[in-house]
């Protein structure tokens, strides 16, 4: 070998050691990772058909831990006998208003050693109905629902797509009465009717983007029989009313105890050729919350920290209200633990426990797009298939409501991570400036002053009807998520 030659090859291992590449998470998979990551895939897929809804999903997960061993406890229920009290291994979970559940294994160490959250939350951007919805619309000859959309949504995009109407009507004597119209295939299912090209130059023409359809606007098609008594005055209303008092006996005062819900009709599938990604509304967060299931799910062994999968609504509404994760559901919920499995009420204890907690706040975060590159920092930016998503922060213009993991929260995770071969990628919201974001990492920060760290799945398309994942990041953070569970 020359000299020259010799020296070339010092410069290229030189690149090799001291420069970070990061590869596509397909490249790095065996052969039996990649038809794992397709299998998974195929569940995830079964779980957005089913479950689009935080009541919904929390039935769905309760139900999968319940065949999984898990068994089902309260706050507060432990007896004098100690029935209720709790050993290394016990698998169990809580529910909170049929909106949040947490699956627990307890673990072999003492809770004051801190616990493993993986936080994420069951809600989803939707267009749910008032609460006088019905009204008619004699002149175009219409009954119609108004509507309040839930969420940060682009409006104009839930316009002239299918939808499903799913949720409860509780009755004043306090029946539950579940409504789906649209999930079966023989189903009608609603539209939001938009304008024809050919006249929406007077009204729509010079409309901004989040003005195209207003949210007065968003008023969705019901039915079009007028009712053929001619002694009735609202013929269009009391049809519908009629048909729904015959299919779910309610009348029209029961919609002032209803929560009712508009989702998108499309049926979750695979996208492009390869089938390398997943189209679905709800996969913000219904891609964490599957994931934060399945993996403590798949746990067999019994974990030295006590783990918890978390699962909250209202995270697309600021995680307010008792059902979101600025409540103290989470907290409460710990210090049962510490009562059921230590016998401690001290609040030094649960302060200690609290304190050496970890939590993945998991949600999902924008990839670099296509398209529109301008609104990221290519070299920032999360890459579609580059595998689990770690955000050291999130916030806006300065950060500000971030909560920023530590970089040494940050060294831990990359080095389990790297010892059980997880790919992850470290991604930036957006450039400096651009826009921003926030999920539920900085309550779970401030309550419980525990380390967090947001770490999810990059999505591509997040808000809209039909939100793009891939399959490769789905199995890298079930495999980040395991390995957190079982290795910090
Ligand atoms: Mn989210
Ligand atoms: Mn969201």
């Amino acid at each position: 070998m020359s000299q020259d030659n010799s020296n070339k090859k010092k410069e290229s291992d030189l690149e090799e050691e001291l420069l970070y590449e990061l590869d596509f998470a397909w490249n790095l998979y065996s052969n039996s990772q990649k038809l794992e990551s397709k299998e998974l895939a195929e569940k995830y897929i079964e779980f957005l058909t089913k479950a689009r809804t935080e009541r919904e999903r929390t039935a769905y997960i309760k139900e999968k831990a319940l065949q999984r061993g898990f068994r089902e406890v309260e706050i507060g229920n432990s007896d004098a006998e100690g029935a209720h009290k709790l050993k290394p291994g016990d698998r169990i979970f809580y529910t909170n208003r049929k909106k949040n559940i947490s699956l627990v294994i307890v673990g072999s160490h003492p809770l004051s050693h801190g616990l493993n959250i993986i936080g994420a939350h069951l809600d989803t951007p939707r267009v749910d109905l008032k609460i006088r919805p019905l009204y008619e619309d004699k002149e175009s000859g219409f009954a119609l629902f108004k509507t309040h959309y839930y969420g940060g949504v682009k409006k104009y995009q839930w316009a002239s797509i299918p939808l499903i109407l799913t949720g409860v009507v509780v009755k004043k004597n306090g029946t539950v009465i579940d409504v789906d119209i649209g999930t079966n295939d023989n189903d009608p299912v609603f539209i939001i009717p938009d304008l024809l090209p050919h006249l929406q130059q007077k009204v729509q023409q010079d409309r901004k983007t989040t003005d195209v359809i207003k949210g007065e606007e968003m008023n969705v098609l019901v039915g079009a029989i007028p009712h053929e008594n001619k002694n009735i005055k609202q013929k269009f209303k009391v049809k519908i009313l009629q048909i729904l008092h015959e299919k779910y006996d309610i009348k029209e005062e029961d919609f002032l105890s209803a929560e009712l819900s508009l989702v998108p009709a499309f049926k979750p599938r695979f996208v492009g050729i390869d089938k390398s990604m997943i189209g679905a509304s709800g996969q913000d967060d219904g891609i964490c919350s599957f994931l934060a299931m399945q993996s403590i799910l798949d746990i067999k062994e019994i974990p030295e920290k006590t783990i918890i999968a978390a699962l909250f609504d209202k995270e697309e509404i600021g995680s307010s209200g008792s059902t979101g994760a600025k409540s103290s559901w989470l907290r409460f919920l710990i210090e049962d633990l510490l009562l059921k499995k230590e016998n401690h009420v001290k609040s030094s204890k649960l302060n200690i426990s609290l304190t050496k907690t970890k939590i993945i706040s998991a949600d999902v975060g924008p990839v670099l797009h296509p398209t529109f590159k301008q609104v990221q920092d290519p070299r920032t930016a999360a890459i579609l298939g580059k595998g689990l998503r770690i955000m050291k922060y999130t916030g806006r213009a300065g950060k500000v409501n971030s909560s920023d993991a530590t970089a040494e929260f940050i060294a831990e995770l990359r080095h389990i991570f790297d010892e059980n071969e997880v790919p992850f990628q470290l991604g930036a919201f957006s450039a400096v400036d651009a826009g921003g974001g926030g999920t539920i990492a900085m309550y779970f920060a401030e309550q419980f002053n525990a380390d967090v760290v947001d770490a999810g799945p990059a999505v591509l398309n997040i808000h809209s009807p039909y939100e793009i994942s891939h399959i490769a990041d789905i199995y890298a953070s079930y495999l980040g998520y395991r390995t957190f569970f079982k290795h910090i």
